[in-house]
């Protein structure tokens, strides 16, 4: 049995990077012996240590971003978005932590007082997808830490490298060694972390599959917090819009933008008939101009490969089996690298087909509904499991109400794309997108459990009622 982690670049089909797989239970224990040291330091401490974090990362920017790139594949100028996703991440959760989870005091009966405040869970286990390696895990770990906590952080097993890097960074910042460990492994490690007893809360960001089987493994496990942030099976509905041109643009931000590896990414393009051919036009249009190559090519790619062959493999299987069941490839996926795994997007008409799968096709692949009215576009927008994102682009105010009011998402949108969503707002979804713990900007909710205290400096207490007289009869006897 191999006792090593290897990490592939997607673009090359080289070895990045190689590591040994951890020993769950050693880091837990040196997270849970570290963590209430920590929690114990004044918040100020703990964001004066973030905030260094801001300005190590800073000055290890260029490097970080070369390494998301090469480990995920995405371009360059992406990966450096996602670098200052990090910065931005401390002053948010700063304000988070204040604003949602910080302390207030009332002014009780007989000059108590009542104190609101927060308290970490303990050991948090945070773990990662591979589509945003260090912006999600960290999107978790920050507020953890400022609010006390320890981390046990298992990166997906097809980007570690990067996320030994992030750890590092933490560490120079001055955040103690023991207080964030990182764990290299893929499902066998992420399963021994949550079922772990040391670990108080689940910190993930993954598919629903994985989140499923978290919750169930956790079912006899309510003292534990689990957080989880899933995918999609997001909807884009387009309208009456005179405005064509910026609507396919839209289109093709959401759903080919990081090869469609965002969670937020539109999958289902649902538009009214009489509008199938100008916008399959305008769609493919820009579609053909797409640069798809490696991170670092120049001129810059718009998007890059997907993860693995394993992953381009089963789009294209996905591809051919939805025109198997009847429906009309409009851009079929290709593979213009041989055999690494660059997909060119695809675009498929899915409308004559009567039973459609409702699974994320975590890649750059759109399905095209066409619909005779607005009803039938909200009821075939609102046919999934899923609630992640929506947008509806075009329309009149009065569609975007209903549109709104009727969407079953956590992030509705109007005239912009499905994804991009700001770090200063909450982040989650419905359905099996989420379990109503929503992310970024409520994050803080997830990391502290609040304390109602009822505080006095002096003893005083009496029993009014129900209280026999003292029997004095048998005094001086
Ligand atoms: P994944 O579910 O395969 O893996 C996520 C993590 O869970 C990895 O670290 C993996 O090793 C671990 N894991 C796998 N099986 C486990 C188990 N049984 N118990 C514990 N841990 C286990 O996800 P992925 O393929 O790396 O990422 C892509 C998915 O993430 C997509 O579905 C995407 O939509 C979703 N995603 C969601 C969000 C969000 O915020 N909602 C953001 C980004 C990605």
């Amino acid at each position: 049995m191999t006792t090593k982690l290897r990490s592939y670049e997607p673009a090359t089909g080289s070895l990045l990077w190689e590591g040994e797989f951890s020993d769950v239970a050693a880091e837990v224990e040196r997270a849970a012996s570290a963590w209430m040291h920590w929690a114990a330091k004044p918040v100020a401490f703990r964001i004066e240590t973030m905030r260094r974090f801001t300005n190590v990362v800073r000055a290890n920017e260029e490097k970080l971003a070369d390494l998301i790139a090469r480990e995920t594949g995405k371009p360059l100028w992406e990966a450096s978005t996602e670098v200052a996703a990090i910065i931005g991440k401390v002053d948010i959760s700063i304000a988070a932590y204040s604003e949602r989870t910080g302390h207030r005091r009332l002014e009780g009966a007989m000059g108590a007082r009542q104190a609101l405040r927060h308290k970490p869970h303990g050991v948090m286990a945070v773990l990662g997808p591979y589509n945003f390696p260090a912006h999600l895990p960290n999107g978790h770990i920050v507020p953890a830490l400022i609010a006390g906590n320890g981390i046990v952080f298992k990166p997906s097993e097809k980007t570690p490298a990067t996320a030994a890097l992030l750890v590092e960074l933490y560490h120079e910042a001055g955040v103690p060694k023991d207080l964030v460990r990182l764990v290299i492994g893929g499902p066998e490690q992420g399963k021994a972390l949550v079922e772990h007893p040391l670990v108080n809360g689940i910190l993930f960001t993954g598919s629903a599959r994985t989140g499923i089987a978290i919750n169930r493994a956790l079912a006899t496990h309510p003292e534990k917090i689990v957080a989880l942030e899933m995918g999609g099976n997001n909807p884009i509905v387009l309208w009456d819009t005179p405005d064509i041109a910026t609507a396919a643009t839209i289109v093709v931000q959401s759903a080919f933008t990081s090869a469609g590896q965002r969670c937020t990414a539109a999958k289902r393009l649902i538009l009214r008939e009489n509008m199938m051919k100008p916008v399959m036009d305008e769609l493919t249009k820009i579609v053909d101009r797409l640069i798809i190559d490696h991170p670092h090519a120049d001129p810059a790619p718009f998007m890059g490969p997907v993860i693995d062959n394993q992953a381009a493999d089963g789009l294209s299987e996905s591809f051919l089996a939805l025109i198997s069941m009847g429906a009309r490839a409009i851009r079929h996926m290709k593979r213009p690298f041989g055999d690494l795994p660059f997909l060119s997007p695809g675009i498929i008409d899915v409308t004559p087909v009567t039973e459609r799968p409702d699974i994320e096709l975590f890649g750059p692949l759109i399905q095209v509904v066409q619909v005779s009215d607005f009803d039938s576009a909200i009821r075939e927008a609102n046919a999934t499991r899923y609630g992640l994102s929506a947008s509806l682009i075009g329309g009149s105010p009065e569609q975007y109400d209903q549109f709104w009011a009727n969407i079953h998402a956590g992030i509705i949108n109007w005239n912009g794309p499905t994804n991009g969503a700001s770090s200063a707002a909450p982040f989650g979804g419905v359905g099996v997108s989420g379990n109503h713990r929503p992310s970024a900007y409520y994050a803080a909710d997830y990391c502290a459990y609040p304390v109602a205290s009822t505080e006095a400096e002096q003893l005083r207490a009496s029993i009014g009622i129900g209280l026999a007289a003292i029997d004095t009869s048998s005094m001086g006897d």
